[in-house]
């Protein structure tokens, strides 16, 4: 149940439950009191009818004008429920009234008439018989007090119901709102202290469960970048190590074949080609390391400006292959390409995505391919298109392939040169296919090659 409903009926519990409760005990004993009392009105009634015949059986007593030997006589019935008997004859003269042989308090207490009937004696006459009493009930002990006792009970009972549902609801909003936002004090601060394995343990699907969901996502995101962030830290620390080696060894080359041609030691053409040829090749390994940490550079500011254009699929990319096919041949492999190529229109900057498939080319490669396969897929009514790239190379391992994608991120640690890159290729190669909204990930065993796959949107 959500928060705003529960303290609603925190709320309305408070207030309505004690309030029946009072009622309902309440009416509980009242309807016992009213049994009770149906009891001794059959009990007043039979008290009466045995008066009546009471004072038929002794009125020769009274007759003969003996008042106190009758009243001696009515008394073992009047006294138990403090009566009074008034008998009259028809023309309302008193021939007897008990509260003459009364004495003391109870004869000055206020009484009223509770029944009259008439009697009709032996020798004809009839008599009017009226009873009194000083209260409502017959019974001494149905009385004011039992009926505060009621109503002591029936308060209490709220009270009771009251305090219950007050420690009750205090228990559950003190374990269910307070304990949590504790929990989740304790939470900021270890979080503060470095410690973001701290998990807070709260499974409600309330607004308070969705808040700390919510933390904890928060969290687990911090702790991700977090160890993003070191793992690029230490990449970087490491490329900076290595950056300078991997400069200063092909220019130190450079300078060395530079150096001989300048002192004279190459004697012959041949001699002279080669040393230009190392040099050539250092130049172009600095070359390529330049623009690898230039565009990174770029990326890093976010300024890889993207300048795209409504292509054919199958122009573009018969040309950029074509080219490729001759560049590949040159490092002694070998790219098959599966024709014809699908025609979509795609949107794509075209230096960038032949960057791309450049890069990917050269990798494969470098890292051991002699045979590279491209096909294209259109699937999903020719909405995307898929490149496949399949190399027969060194392949990657199952722990590398996730992390191939990040930035100085390089399988080979020696970061030798000669072997790879800056580690930076693919990186770059991610954030340009992401700015065309596509997709790019890597299939691979190793020994047996890798698939890199290219997915595009088509226009
Ligand atoms: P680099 O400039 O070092 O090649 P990349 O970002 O291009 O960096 O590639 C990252 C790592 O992925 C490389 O160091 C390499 O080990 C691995 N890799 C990339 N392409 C291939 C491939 N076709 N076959 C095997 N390994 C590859």
């Amino acid at each position: 149940m959500k928060l705003r409903p529960r303290l609603i009926l925190a709320f309305l519990s408070i207030i309505i439950l004690p309030i029946v409760s009072f009622f309902g005990v309440l009416s509980f004993f009242s309807y016992q009191l009213e049994e009770l009392e149906g009891e001794h009105n059959e009990r007043i009634d039979r008290a009466l009818s045995e008066i009546s015949v009471a004072v038929l059986r002794h009125y020769d007593v009274l007759e003969k004008g003996d008042e106190e030997q009758f009243y001696l006589e009515m008394k073992l019935l009047l006294e138990p429920y403090h009566l009074e008997l008034i008998i009259s004859s028809l023309d309302d003269e008193v021939l007897f009234q008990s509260t003459d042989y009364v004495e003391g308090e109870e004869r000055d207490q206020s009484l009223f008439t509770m029944r009259r009937s008439q009697v009709q004696t032996l020798g004809g006459e009839v008599l009017n018989l009226e009873i009194k009493s000083d209260s409502l009930d017959l019974s001494s002990e149905l009385t004011y007090n039992k009926i505060l006792s009621v109503i002591v009970i029936s308060i209490s009972s709220g009270l009771l119901v009251l305090l219950i549902l007050i420690v009750g609801w205090t228990i559950y909003i003190s374990k269910t709102i307070l304990h949590p936002l504790k929990e989740m004090y304790t939470a900021t601060e270890e979080m503060r202290e470095g410690n973001l394995n701290y998990e807070i343990p709260y499974r409600r699907k309330d607004e308070i469960g969705r808040f700390i969901e919510g933390f904890d996502t928060m969290r687990e995101h911090l702790k991700q970048s977090f160890a993003k962030q070191r793992l690029y830290e230490n990449n970087r620390k490491e490329l900076i190590a290595t950056i300078s080696h991997d400069l200063r060894t092909p220019l130190q080359s450079i300078k060395g074949y530079v150096e001989g041609l300048n002192d004279g030691i190459v004697q012959n053409e041949e001699m002279k080609q080669r040393y230009l040829n190392v040099i050539l090749s250092k130049t172009e390994q600095l070359n390529r390391l330049i623009d690898d940490l230039f565009e990174f550079s770029k990326m890093e500011l976010d300024q890889l400006v993207m300048e795209k254009q409504l292509v054919s699929s199958q122009d573009y990319f018969t040309n950029i292959l074509r080219d490729s096919e001759v560049d590949v041949k040159q490092k002694q492999g070998e790219l098959l390409v599966t024709r014809p190529i699908p025609d979509v229109v795609l949107h794509i900057d075209q230096k960038r995505m032949e960057q791309v498939m450049t890069n990917l080319l050269d990798n494969a490669v470098r890292y051991g391919a002699t045979e590279v396969e491209v096909s294209f897929v259109p699937y999903d009514g020719e909405r995307v298109l898929e490149i496949h790239m399949r190399d027969n190379g060194d392949g990657i391992a199952e722990e590398d392939l996730p992390n191939v994608f990040e930035r100085f991120y390089r399988v080979e640690k020696s970061r030798s040169l000669e072997h790879g890159g800056t580690g930076l290729g693919l990186a770059i190669a991610r954030s340009i296919i992401e700015a065309h909204e596509g997709e790019i990930w890597v299939e691979s065993t190793v020994g047996k090659g890798s698939t890199f796959v290219i997915k595009l949107p088509v226009v």
